[in-house]
């Protein structure tokens, strides 16, 4: 596996393999690896000749007072990691070299962007489509791979790739989750122990709609409601940013659940900000 820093490294690769007609594979990451990150890998290096795994924490993601400085880094482990998870080339530049002092371009899907996570995050998927975009362009991927645990932002590149004609198929991976069911996150480091322990509520509230809807229940609101109910009792110490029910594709609420629905919240716990989501089927 080859590391590579500078945007042109990475452009001048991805065009030899090109011209040797080798199809190409990215991932993009920030890096502290878990089990779901490998599973794009592995998915992502199935799908091309070629595979690139990017790791660069990107600070147009952050919002004023949000994580980056403190975002959990350890390079050497990602680097043995993306190795063994068949990576061809791991690409992790600096900041500086992706943004230009005077950067002043960015790339906006606004009606998307605005919903779930960016009403408490107003510029974060800006910050995520401008940089998916340079490394669409950099690496000229055939396909790329996101997880499913960041719903609303699979749903908004596949977007933005639909309405600019990007030549590059977007696949997804299932949520890869901890025994207790808790989403793997590079945050849950950040977790007291009690904090811990109640996190899982998290998952269970959702599935308990999934429950309600198996014996018959379509209201979207008493839905709502009845994970709400859930967790009062048995996650107190979290607090909720969101939880919404809406269409998997457009992010627009639904009333009714008669055909998937995505049940996706973000909560609280301390400072830790932890997202999950359900699709819910009828
Ligand atoms: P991040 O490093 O958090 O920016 O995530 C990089 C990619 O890994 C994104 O496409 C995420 O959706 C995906 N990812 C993060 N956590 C998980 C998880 N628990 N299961 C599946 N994919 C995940």
């Amino acid at each position: 596996m080859e590391i590579l820093t500078t945007p042109q490294e990475l452009r001048e690769q991805c065009l030899d393999w090109r011209v040797a007609g080798l199809t190409v594979a990215l991932v993009p990451t920030m890096g502290c690896y878990h089990l779901g990150h490998q599973s794009l890998m592995r998915h992502a290096g199935e799908l091309a000749r070629r595979l690139v795994v990017s790791l660069f924490v990107n600070p147009a993601q952050f919002g004023p007072g949000e994580d980056l400085d403190i975002y959990p880094k350890n390079v050497e482990r990602d680097t043995a990691i993306a190795e063994a998870c068949g990576a061809d080339v791991l690409f992790t530049p600096s900041p500086d070299v992706m943004y230009a002092p005077d950067h002043a371009t960015w790339v906006d899907v606004p009606e998307m962007a605005k919903k779930l996570c960016g009403q408490s995050r107003p510029a974060h998927f800006r910050g995520v489509c401008t940089v998916v975009l340079k490394l669409f362009l950099l690496s000229q991927a055939d396909v790329a791979v996101f997880g499913n645990k960041d719903w609303q932002q699979q749903a908004i590149i596949r977007r933005m790739a639909r309405d600019l004609n990007m030549p590059i198929r977007i696949e997804t991976r299932p949520i890869a989750r901890e025994a207790d069911g808790l989403a793997l996150s590079s945050r849950n480091i950040f977790l007291a122990p009690e904090e811990r322990a109640q996190a899982l509520e998290i998952q269970r509230g959702l599935q308990h709609a999934q429950e309600l809807v198996n014996h018959g229940e379509k209201d979207a609101v008493l839905l709502q409601k009845a994970v709400l109910r859930c967790w009062t009792e048995r996650l107190p110490l979290g607090r909720l940013d969101y939880l919404v029910a809406v269409h998997p594709e457009t992010l627009e609420p639904v009333i009714c659940v008669e055909a998937p629905t995505l049940m996706a919240c973000a909560v609280y716990l301390g400072k830790v900000r932890l997202i999950d989501n359900i699709l819910l089927y009828p």
